[in-house]
């Protein structure tokens, strides 16, 4: 267990540069999400810390100790891949044995040892099985179990479940947020798949080109986004986004949606601040968008039905006028229907008002 401190830490291959100046603290004991595009720094940021790349500039602590210079060997960190790097002519037994075994670990303990993490891996079956005859599944537990077996104060993941089928991709990763739960370990996963952030981590480090984009909770990064980047990185909707531009109805400062029909929807003066000519970017999640009846006035926007998406628990609506589309997310029973004219309506403490030149959220509170 340990907390990892990383303080302007850089990584440069030539003219790349693929970690600039990272600030980061990871908390003893937590779990942790590096997520983000391909390419943009996570597996550098990964290595920096298990010590497989020394950084350009910058130092990591851990526990307050620095660790920037010191070798793998000596940082006592436990990393899984999405290739398993297991001995394909070992049984799944010494394969979760090896470290114990370069150790000097007496055997019984070993015994012990694998056989605790094969219960709490469920591998408990197929301990004396050759890897070769093993599915990809459960090599993947047995890789987990290889690295956990020896108690790294620090347990990094890289995209492990890559290559798991989706269920039991699914699976495994509420299996892993229950093991982390229960050894209270400082586990760091790299990921480019936000539901999986979102479902397993407690903090999510965002990144982008190299650059760190937002740090906080699930809760934190999917409701008050920084930027437009995490706006549109993070929900398994992508957010609708709209051209708009302040403006004021009856001198009351308001965000004009453009096209025609605009829309004039109200928001507290705090917040309007824009471009230098008032332009910026509206932006909503599909699941704050509410259709309505189009003949009561209720609506900020009026559209026809393109097109209906089913997804079981819930429904999506393409809402459409002229160029502009919506998503609309509705309960299954309150689907309208193709070519129906209605109305949408955007919950008002759920808007999202983007600098167009930064990108940056403006104003705190839309409330
Ligand atoms: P992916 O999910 O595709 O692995 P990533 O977010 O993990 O992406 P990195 O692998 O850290 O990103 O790469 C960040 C940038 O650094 C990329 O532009 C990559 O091409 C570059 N890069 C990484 N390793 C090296 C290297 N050894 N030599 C040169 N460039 C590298």
């Amino acid at each position: 267990m340990a907390r990892i401190e990383l303080n302007g830490l850089s990584k440069r291959f030539g003219d790349v540069t693929a970690v600039e100046r990272l600030d980061l603290v990871i908390e003893d004991g937590t779990f942790t999400a590096l997520l983000g595009p391909s390419g943009c720094g996570k597996t550098t940021t990964m290595n920096m810390i298990a010590g497989l790349e020394t950084p350009s500039e910058g130092e990591l602590r851990f526990d307050g100790s620095d660790v920037t210079r010191l070798p793998a060997g000596e940082r006592n960190v436990g990393f899984v891949f999405q290739s398993y790097a297991i001995f394909t002519h070992l049984s799944a037994f010494e394969n979760i044995a090896f470290g114990l075994r370069v150790r000097d670990v007496p055997s019984d303990e070993i015994v012990e040892e694998v056989h605790n993490v094969a219960r709490l891996l469920q591998l408990g079956g197929v301990l004396e099985r050759s890897v070769k005859e093993l599915s990809v599944n459960d090599l993947q537990k047995v890789a987990i179990g290889r690295s956990m077996v020896v108690k790294p104060d620090i347990f990094l993941l890289d995209e492990p479940f890559s290559n798991l089928d989706a269920a039991f991709r699914t699976y495994m990763r509420a299996e892993l947020k229950r093991l982390q739960r229960e050894l209270g370990q400082t586990m760091v996963y790299v990921t480019h798949d936000q539901v999986e952030a979102m479902s397993m981590a407690e903090r999510i480090a965002i990144m982008n080109n190299g650059e760190l984009q937002q740090y906080g909770s699930p809760d934190e990064v999917y409701n008050a986004p920084v930027n437009r980047f995490v706006a549109e990185f993070v929900g398994s909707l992508t957010m609708n986004f709209l051209p708009a531009r302040i403006g004021a109805v009856d001198g009351r400062p308001a965000v004009l949606l453009a096209g025609a029909p605009g829309a004039a929807i109200e928001l507290p003066a705090v917040q309007m601040a824009g471009g230098p000519d008032g332009a910026l970017t509206f932006g909503i999640r599909p699941e704050h968008v509410e259709v309505v009846d189009a003949t009561t006035g209720r609506h900020d926007l009026r559209g026809e039905v393109r097109l209906i998406e089913p997804l079981g628990p819930r429904t999506v609506v393409h809402v459409g006028d002229g160029e502009r589309e919506l998503r609309v997310v509705v309960r299954p029973s309150d689907e309208p229907r193709i070519g129906d004219c209605v109305g949408v309506r955007f919950e008002r403490s759920r808007i999202h008002l983007f600098d167009d030149a930064t990108g940056r959220t403006l104003g705190g509170d839309h409330g």
